[in-house]
């Protein structure tokens, strides 16, 4: 029924009508990408078919979201509280930090930023330039997220009427991942998106071009498409099992290599607080995401440092209730695949890669992946251009975010394990060697690329890590006096103002989106 494969004007043989768009996974990637691609069936005739097999199963622990997943579910008009209560959904404003720098350090890597730019020149510049001559005050006291995780308070922006003299509250949210999937389930085959259960036991590739065009379930019945979004998990099904596309693996650089998951309620009195917490132990680092009913824990590990017996015993030391599930044991390999983007196959969430939840960044990539498939996504077909392009940028931002990743890691002035000296020592990316220089040297950090972190991220982090900002741009000193230090003592009056009036995060919780 398709029109035939055409030559493009560059001479690449690569066009096809797409008429059917069938995405392979249930999981959050799965379900993010039918939600969103769904939204295509209003004004033209694409056709989108899940495939999942139930017996395979999901990954499902990813629980921890960064702000721009928040504007994901905007554009798709989720309602917020909705989406929230379904998912057993709380608010994060950053992530602490514990036992990183040195044993017994905490820090947080809040959303927002250090207070802002002042008479062109960005805050911590200015903020240095006090803090020289005799001003005590640290950074955090500028930034609203890291004092709201302080008090465990939450509040957003609206709440208090919008102001502009008052700073936003920057957010995410931590949610059940398998919840919050079963929910775009919803959102989507109410769009028209069609499930297919099934286990796919076999990949039909045109013969001439190499394109997927069939793919085969176990019970017999066949699904031919146009356009393919491999969201099979780890296995790649289409990307590497059928594409062999192959993977470019960083455990040089990242060294962790397992993992082990278990929920748990809350015993030990504590209330969901507004942030993630990041623990390091002596072999990796124990996440602990707070849902409105309990805390999802994980311990990521380097299995050359430390047996799957003993990584639980530390899990199980370091739990706020009795675990509720048996323990959920992953293996993955850091990295990325060469292409993301191969023939008329485009991989998302864990078939695309993988980076440890350290920064939370795995469901982000799922989102930007959606956003530059719907951008560059034309129905006439799919030219070298786009997959070129998809790559490349993609390339981009996996490379920024395994930089910052590994900036956790080696700057750590821990030396009481096998695992930290190692990762005290190790080489680093260039690129990361650079930032960290010129942070050192004049506290500077650029933005490259439209990378994900910010000046604030990079700064929280490489201070919280123990790597001192060792100067300030020249422009703070020449900034008017005393205008000046009375617009940096506002920032603070107005951070603490607004923080006072918010409430418990757990009480917030209850009354916008109680868990349904
Ligand atoms: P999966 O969940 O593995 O889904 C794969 C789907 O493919 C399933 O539906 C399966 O049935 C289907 N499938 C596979 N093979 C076949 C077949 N042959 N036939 C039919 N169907 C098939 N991300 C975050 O953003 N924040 C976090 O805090 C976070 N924590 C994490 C912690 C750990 C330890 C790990 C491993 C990951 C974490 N992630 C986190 C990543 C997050 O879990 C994934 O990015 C996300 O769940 C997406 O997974 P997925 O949909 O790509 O794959």
């Amino acid at each position: 029924p398709h029109s035939a494969l055409l030559p493009t004007p560059s001479g690449r043989v690569n066009v096809r009508e797409i008429r059917h768009i069938v995405i392979v996974g249930g999981g959050t990637a799965g379900w993010m990408a039918a939600a969103a691609l769904s939204r295509l069936r209003n004004g033209t005739n694409v056709e989108i078919t899940v495939v999942e097999s139930e017996a395979i199963g999901t990954v499902g622990v990813g629980e921890a979201t960064i702000p721009p997943f928040v504007e994901f579910n905007r554009l798709l008009e989720i309602d917020e509280a909705e989406m929230l209560a379904a998912s057993q959904g709380s608010f994060k404003v950053g992530i602490q930090f514990v036992n990183w720098g040195k044993l017994g350090d905490s820090y947080i890597h809040p959303f927002g930023n250090y207070g802002y730019e002042l008479h062109g020149v960005t805050f911590p510049h200015v903020w240095h330039k006090y803090r020289q001559g005799g001003d005590r005050r640290p950074i955090q006291v500028f930034n609203l997220e890291t004092m709201a995780a302080h008090f465990g308070r939450f509040a957003k922006t609206e709440d208090y009427g919008s102001r502009d003299d008052l700073p936003p509250t920057n957010y995410a949210y931590h949610l059940d991942a398998g919840r919050y999937a079963k929910f775009l389930r919803g959102y989507a085959e109410k769009r028209g998106a069609v499930r297919r259960e099934g286990k796919v036991v076999d990949v039909a590739l045109d013969g001439e071009t190499g394109f997927v065009t069939t793919l085969t379930l176990d019970g017999g019945e066949t699904i031919s498409g146009d356009l393919f979004v491999d969201c099979s998990g780890f296995r790649g099904l289409l990307i590497e099992q059928a594409l062999k596309t192959g993977y470019e693996d960083w455990r040089n650089f990242v060294p962790c290599d397992r993992a082990v998951a278990l929920p748990c309620p809350r015993e030990d009195g504590s209330g969901p607080m507004p942030y993630t917490r990041a623990t390091a132990h002596s072999a990796g680092w124990q996440w602990q995401v707070p849902l409105q009913e309990r805390n999802g824990n994980g311990h990521v590990y380097c299995s050359e440092y430390i047996s799957d017996e003993a990584a639980l015993d530390t899990l199980l030391g370091n739990l706020a209730g009795k675990p509720t599930a048996d323990p959920n044991f992953l293996r993955f390999v850091t990295g990325r695949r060469k292409k993301f983007w191969n023939k008329n196959v485009v991989a998302l969430g864990l078939a695309a890669g993988f980076m440890e939840p350290l920064e939370s960044t795995s469901i982000h990539l799922i989102n930007t992946g959606i956003n530059k498939l719907i951008s560059l996504l034309n129905l006439s077909g799919v030219t070298q251009a786009q997959e070129d392009a998809f790559n490349r940028l993609t390339g981009r931002e996996y490379a920024r975010i395994r930089d910052f990743l590994v900036l956790h890691y080696s700057a750590t002035s821990r030396t009481d394990s096998d695992f930290w000296n190692h990762c005290r020592t190790m080489p680093i990316p260039d690129s990361l060697a650079e930032k960290i220089e010129l942070f050192r040297s004049n506290g500077q950090i650029f933005r490259e690329e439209d990378e994900l972190f910010t000046e604030t991220s990079w700064a929280a982090v490489m201070m919280g890590q123990g790597i001192a900002m060792g100067g300030h741009n020249v422009m703070a000193d020449t900034l008017p006096e005393p205008t000046t230090r009375r617009e940096v003592d506002a920032i603070e009056q107005s951070i603490r103002h607004v923080v006072s009036q918010m409430p418990a995060h757990g009480d917030y919780l209850a009354k916008y989106c109680p868990a349904t």
